[in-house]
C-alpha cells in the first residue's frame, strides 16, 4: 500500500483535540516540533524531536493521542511515536510550533502551506519559519549591530543595506537572523516575495537544473524575487558552477534592487575557495558578525526561552546553565529544553544538579558552582560549611558572623562569605541573603560587589580569600 504525508494541517487538526485534553504547560513543552511522518496501513507514525517527547506522549496520553487521532482521521487503527532529531532544527519545518499556533490570545490561525511565503513556479524552496521573528530575538552587544542591520533592511528592502551579509560561529543565531529579516519583509509587505535556502539546496536545484539541461534560464527563474537569502554561503566553496550560477543571480537581483541576504561562518575576505569576483560583491554591502553572547546576554536568552515555553525554572538554574554553556545558543537552548523535558517526566523541576548531568554528558567537566566530586552543593549544607569555615578562619563565632554586628571586624568576614557563597556556590543573590538571617538581596550584591574590588587591590584580602578557599577544597 502507497505511504501518504498527510502533513501539518492534519497533524494541527488533530492537536486541537488534544489542546483541550492536557495541561497547557505540558502541551507546549511536549508537542514542540512534534509532526507526522507517516501513514501506512492504518498506522500513523508520529515524530517527535527526542526521547523525553517520545516518553512522555507515550507514557502518559498514549490512548488519549489515539482517541485524538481517531476523531479526526478514522483510518488511523494504530499510532507510533518516532524520535526524529532534524524536527525543530530550523531548516526543519515539518514540526508545529505549538508555541505560535496554540498562542494564548487566540489570533486567527494561519495555517503552514497557506502562509504568507508566495510561492514561484520553478522554485522549490521558500521556506521560511515564522518562528524565528526579529522581536523574538534576544539583544545584546555580541549581535546588537547584526540585529539593527536586519531590521533595516526588513524595513526597506533592497535599498541601504545590500547585500547584507552575516556571519558567525556555529549556532550563534545566524539562520535565526536571516530568516527572522524575512519575516520581518513578509510583515510589512506581505506581497513580496522572499526565498530562503540554504546553500547547498542552491547547488542542489543547480544540480538538477543541469541535469534537465535548462540550466541556461537559472537565473530567469529567481527575477520575480524580492528578497534572496542563502545560509552558510561557505559550503559553495570549490564548487565553481554553481557559483557561476551564483554570480549571475546576484548580479540580476541587485541590479533590479532586490535584496540578497548571506550568511557565513566566516567574513567575506577569508572565504578563500570562493571566487574572488563573488567576494567582492558581498563586500559591496554592509557585513555584520555575530558573536557568542556575553553572560547576561546568555541568561536573557534563557529567560525569553522560558517565557516562550511558559515554564518557570529557578533563577539560580538559569544562572548554571549561563555560566557552563560558552560554545552555542543552540547549545544553551537545547541544554534547557532537555532540563524541562527530563523533569517533566519525573514531575519535577529541574536543579542545578539535574542540568549538571544533562551538560555533563554533552562532555563538559569542570562545571562552575559544582563541588570537586560533581555533585550539585548541597546548598543547605555546604553553605552552612562555608559560613562555618570562614569564621573560624577569622576567628569569630559563626552565629556573630550571621548577625547584625556592623563592627569591621565582624562586617568584612560577612562580606566574604557572602563572596564565596556567590562565586563558589554559585548562590543566587537573595538566596544568600536567606543564609544570613533574610537580608535583603541587595545587601548581598553590595558585599559581593565590594570584596571583589578589593581584592583587586589587598593582597593581604586576597591571601585571606586564597586560603579560605583552600579550606573549602577549592
Ligand atoms: P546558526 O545559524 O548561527 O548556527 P541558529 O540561528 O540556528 O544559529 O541559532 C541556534 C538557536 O539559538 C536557534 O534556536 C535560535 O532561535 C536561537 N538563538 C540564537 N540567537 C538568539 C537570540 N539572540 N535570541 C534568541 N534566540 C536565539
Ligand atoms: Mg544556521
Amino acid at each position: 500500500m502507497e505511504s501518504v504525508l498527510p502533513g501539518q494541517d492534519l497533524w494541527l487538526r488533530i492537536l486541537e483535540k488534544v489542546e483541550i485534553e492536557v495541561k497547557r504547560p505540558h502541551f507546549l513543552t511536549w508537542f514542540q516540533n512534534t509532526a507526522i511522518l507517516s501513514f501506512h496501513d492504518g498506522l500513523l507514525v508520529i515524530g517527535a524531536p527526542n526521547i523525553f517527547a517520545k516518553d512522555w506522549l507515550e507514557n502518559k496520553l498514549g490512548a488519549q493521542l489515539l482517541e485524538a487521532v481517531k476523531t479526526v482521521y478514522p483510518e488511523v487503527r494504530e499510532i507510533m511515536i518516532e524520535v526524529d532529531p532534524n524536527l525543530g532544527l530550523p531548516e526543519d519545518l515539518r514540526g508545529v510550533d505549538v508555541t505560535k499556533f496554540f498562542a494564548k490570545e487566540k489570533k486567527p490561525r494561519k495555517l503552514p502551506g497557506k502562509q504568507e511565503v508566495r510561492l514561484l513556479e520553478g522554485i522549490s524552496s521558500k521556506c521560511i519559519n515564522p518562528k524565528f521573528t526579529l522581536q523574538n530575538y534576544v539583544i545584546g552587544p555580541s549581535n546588537r549591530l547584526a540585529h539593527a542591520a536586519s531590521m533595516a533592511v526588513g524595513m526597506s528592502p533592497g535599498s541601504i543595506y545590500n547585500p547584507l551579509f552575516v556571519y558567525g560561529g556555529v549556532g550563534l543565531g545566524k539562520t535565526h537572523l536571516l530568516q527572522a529579516t524575512g519575516n520581518e519583509i513578509l510583515r510589512n509587505d506581505p506581497d513580496k516575495v522572499v526565498v530562503y535556502m540554504t546553500s547547498e539546496r542552491f547547488t542542489n536545484e543547480i544540480v538538477e537544473a543541469i541535469g534537465k539541461r535548462n540550466s541556461k534560464d537559472f537565473k530567469d527563474r529567481y527575477r520575480k524575487v524580492d528578497c534572496l537569502i542563502i545560509d552558510d554561503i561557505q559550503f559553495l566553496a570549490n564548487k565553481d558552477r554553481t557559483q557561476e550560477e551564483f554570480f549571475h543571480t546576484f548580479n540580476e537581483l541587485y541590479d533590479n534592487g532586490k535584496q540578497i541576504i548571506i550568511s557565513s561562518d566566516r567574513p567575506p575576505k577569508e572565504l578563500n575557495e570562493l571566487e574572488d569576483r563573488l567576494v567582492s560583491r558581498f563586500e559591496m554591502g554592509m557585513i555584520v558578525d555575530v558573536q557568542f553572547p556575553d553572560y547576561e546576554t546568555r541568561l536573557a536568552i534563557l529567560h525569553a526561552k522560558c517565557r516562550q515555553h511558559e515554564i518557570l525554572i529557578h533563577a539560580e538554574v538559569l544562572e548554571f546553565i549561563a555560566t557552563n554553556i560558552h560554545d552555542s545558543i543552540r547549545e544553551l537552548e537545547g541544554v534547557l529544553i532537555q532540563a524541562i523535558a527530563q523533569a517533566q517526566l519525573e514531575h519535577s523541576t529541574p536543579t542545578v544538579r539535574s542540568v549538571a548531568k544533562i551538560i555533563k554528558k554533552l562532555g563538559r567537566d569542570n562545571l562552575q558552582g559544582m563541588d570537586q566530586q560533581g555533585s550539585e552543593v548541597s546548598r543547605g549544607l555546604h553553605s552552612e560549611e562555608v559560613i562555618e569555615i570562614v569564621a573560624r578562619y577569622f576567628r569569630l563565632p559563626s552565629d556573630e558572623l550571621m548577625g547584625e554586628s556592623r563592627k569591621n571586624a565582624v562586617l568584612l568576614p560577612r562580606q566574604v562569605a557572602m563572596y564565596l557563597l556567590r562565586n563558589e556556590l554559585n548562590l543566587a543573590y537573595d538566596q544568600i541573603g536567606k543564609e544570613f538571617g533574610g537580608k535583603n538581596h541587595t545587601t548581598v550584591i553590595h558585599a559581593c560587589d565590594k570584596i571583589d574590588m578589593r581584592l583587586k587591590k589587598d593582597k593581604n584580602l586576597l591571601r585571606d580569600v586564597n586560603s579560605i578557599k583552600k579550606e573549602m577544597g577549592l
